[in-house]
Parts: C-alpha cells; structure tokens; sequence
C-alpha cells in the first residue's frame, strides 16, 4: 500500500525492530552498565530489578523474574490467586514495561535522569488508571 508521497507505513515485527534496535551498538542508557536490548532492559537492567523488586513487594507476591519476555508478561500465570487478581498483575506488569520503556525514552530524547523511585510511582498511578478505566468500560 502506498501512502502520499510513495512513503509505505511501517510494518515492522517485533524481531524486525530488535534487529534495529541491537544494530545501534549503545550501551543502556538507564544503567550504563550493559549493551540496550528489549532483554536487558526489561529482564537484567538494574534499574529493571529493582522495579520488579518493588512491584513484587507491592503486590505481595514472590519475587517476578523471568529469563526471557514472553515469560515476564506471562508470570501473572504462576501467582497462586484467583483470575481477577491475575488480570491484576498483568495489568500491572504491563504498565511496568510501559514505564520502564517510557523512561529510557525519556532519558535518551529529553535527557531526563533516569528515577527508580519515578518509575515506580507512575507504575502506580497508571495501573490504578487503567484498571479503573477499563472497568468501567466493562472489559
Ligand atoms: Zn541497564
């Protein structure tokens, strides 16, 4: 499909995007202390730890660690609760890759000091947010 002026939109799978991603060779900006990648930011990051860490004290559960992606969005499934308190956590787990995402952009493109404590507290606010939206939307 060819949009105005012969631009294509972009159609990229997440594998695609990875590859661009490692290609730029930069050093993670949140902790300076390894190669970015998805993996190392969302699983070995420090700064990633430590927010699992605090969301695991804040849910009250055990420790949420995961060696690859699809495990850390699928670990609500192995919380022993019942279903509307794993909808729960994944909402919860979800906000807290948006987070983390949303503040290595923020310290790459504003220059902004990446916060765990920040990070943190917008995970937060944004799933009590967002969970309160989408049961009012019935979901
Ligand atoms: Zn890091």
């Amino acid at each position: 499909m060819k949009l105005m002026g012969g631009y294509q939109p972009l159609n990229l799978t997440f594998l695609e995007i990875e590859a661009i991603w490692t290609a730029n060779d930069m050093n993670c900006i949140l902790c300076n202390d390894g190669d970015e990648s998805s993996d190392h930011m969302l699983l070995s990051c420090y700064v990633s730890a430590s927010v699992w860490n605090a969301i695991s004290n804040w849910c009250n559960i055990p420790q949420l660690f995961a060696f690859t992606i699809p495990d850390l969005l699928s670990a609500h499934n192995l919380c022993r609760c019942d279903k509307e308190k794993k909808a729960l956590l994944q909402a919860i787990i979800y906000t807290s890759c948006w987070c983390i995402w949303k503040e290595r952009n923020e310290a790459i493109f504003r220059n902004k000091r990446p916060s765990i404590p920040n990070i943190i507290k917008e995970i937060k606010c944004l799933s009590f947010l967002w969970v309160k939206t989408r049961g009012k939307m019935g979901c």
